[in-house]
Parts: structure tokens; C-alpha cells; sequence
């Protein structure tokens, strides 16, 4: 399985509109930071969680040219606003698009983007296929994941486990039980905000702490603001087995 990070930021992205701070400021390519999105390329099978307003850029940046699939964390616009340009694979591969979620995150999809499920078939709108999935493992054109609950403050979302992959993002909370179906993961991804606590989001030192209680042999850090601090830096004071993600990062699973 060979996955791609197609964005490693928090929802305003890398640099922030307007910002002047140092890490706004980088050159250094590892601090742009998309809207967090993955691309798991598994058995032939080409598979993105969660399309944000990046989604255009991202798949154009990885020559992304065969789609079979997008999988949603939960409703956040930072992970939804880019599925109106699904359409281009619509086009090239003269099908509707599979979209998995849970109830609750196709019901939101339905109200922002009604134009697609308003029943009007206007030429050229995006053609979507809905899979609604539960906290129960689920088959992806034939490519086994397995929900894994978290929290996001109040909101429930899923993380996901791919084979010995794991990619949880917007998390500040993961029960003892949950952590069960994380274990014995090789690669884990995993959402670090900044180095202060946040009401919705793992700070640096408690993702550090969640990913040494889970042991894989490599983990990458995503959903990073700029008020974490420059990779480079960043880098240089964490334990060996966890690198911070950056966009484009590749590996095998
Ligand atoms: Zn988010
Ligand atoms: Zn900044
Ligand atoms: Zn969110």
C-alpha cells in the first residue's frame, strides 16, 4: 500500500491569510501546509479520506489520474469543500462516485451541496453514489477499513484503519477500547494542532503521548497549524519513531 499526504494543515491552512510569523513567513517547502486530505493507493485501488477545499490542487499536484473512491472523517468544511470537483472523474471515468460516511456527514454533504441531490440532473454536476457505514468494518471496492471512534471535542468522527495503516485526524480523545483497534499498526497518522491544548484537538505533547501508549514503528503528524512552530524546528524535539507530516510526503505500508 503506498500512501500519499496530500495536505498536513489545520483549516485555515499554511501560511494563514494575512500572517506574518515566522512559520507564514518559511521558505522552507515542508511548512505549506493544503487542507488535510490522504491518498491510499492499495490492491489497484486508488482511495482519497476527506476532500477539502485543496481537493483540485492536491490531485493535480500527484497526478491523481484514476479515482475509485472518497471517504469522509466527518462534515468539517476543511474536509467536504472541495467535492464539487469530483466531477472531472466523473468525466474521465464515465461513473458516479462512491462516497462513504456516516449518516450524519452525507446528511450535511445533502445540504451544501443540494444542487447534486436536488434530483435535477443539470449537465455536468457531480454524479456521487452514497455508502452511509457505521463504526463497522466496511469494504471500499473490495479494500477492508475499520472505523475507529474518536472525538473532536463533542462531535464524533471516524479515524480509519487500512491493513497495518492508521489515519485519525481532528481527534482530542480516544477511548481505551478504540485504542484496541489502532494496535499493532506500523504507520500511524495522527492530528497535532500546536504546542497549547485546544478544545478539539490533540496538542503536540498529548499526541506524543498517545502515539508512545500505541507504539507503531512510524508515525506522522497532521492537522498542523502555524502556531506549532517551523518543521525544522518542530522536528528536532521529538522522539525518533515520530516525524511531523508534510504535504506530498510519501511511503509504503
Ligand atoms: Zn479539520
Ligand atoms: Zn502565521
Ligand atoms: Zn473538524
Amino acid at each position: 500500500m503506498k500512501i500519499t499526504l496530500l495536505g498536513t494543515g489545520t483549516s485555515q491552512g499554511v501560511p494563514v491569510i494575512g500572517c506574518s510569523c515566522e512559520v507564514c513567513r518559511s521558505v522552507d517547502y515542508r511548512d505549506k501546509r493544503l487542507r488535510v486530505s490522504v491518498h491510499l493507493q492499495v490492491d489497484g485501488k486508488s482511495i482519497i479520506i476527506d476532500s477539502g477545499p485543496d481537493f483540485r490542487q492536491q490531485v493535480l499536484r500527484e497526478r491523481i489520474r484514476t479515482l475509485d473512491a472518497l471517504v469522509f472523517t466527518h462534515e468539517h468544511k476543511d474536509h467536504t469543500a472541495g467535492l464539487d470537483d469530483i466531477r472531472a472523474y466523473n468525466f474521465s471515468q464515465h461513473k458516479d462516485m462512491p462516497l462513504y460516511g456516516e449518516e450524519r456527514v452525507l446528511e450535511q454533504l445533502k445540504r451544501e451541496f443540494s444542487y447534486i441531490f436536488s434530483g435535477i440532473q443539470y449537465p455536468g454536476i457531480p454524479r456521487v453514489e452514497l455508502h452511509p457505514i457505521t463504526e463497522e468494518p466496511f469494504d471500499v471496492e473490495g479494500i477492508r477499513f475499520t472505523p475507529i471512534r474518536v472525538k473532536h471535542y463533542k462531535l464524533p468522527v471516524l479515524g480509519y484503519r487500512v491493513g497495518d495503516f492508521t489515519y485519525i485526524t481532528d481527534a482530542n480523545y480516544i477511548s481505551e477500547e478504540e485504542k484496541e483497534k489502532v494496535r499493532g499498526s506500523k504507520v500511524v497518522v495522527l492530528n497535532a494542532l500546536r504546542q497549547e491544548p485546544h478544545i478539539s484537538h490533540f496538542s503536540l505533547q498529548e499526541a506524543v503521548d498517545l502515539l508512545e501508549d500505541l507504539q507503531p514503528e512510524r508515525a506522522y503528524l497532521t492537522h498542523i497549524s502555524h502556531l506549532l512552530g517551523q518543521h525544522r524546528e518542530v522536528e528536532l524535539t521529538l522522539p525518533d519513531f515520530i516525524r511531523l507530516g508534510y504535504d506530498g510526503l510519501q511511503f509504503e505500508v
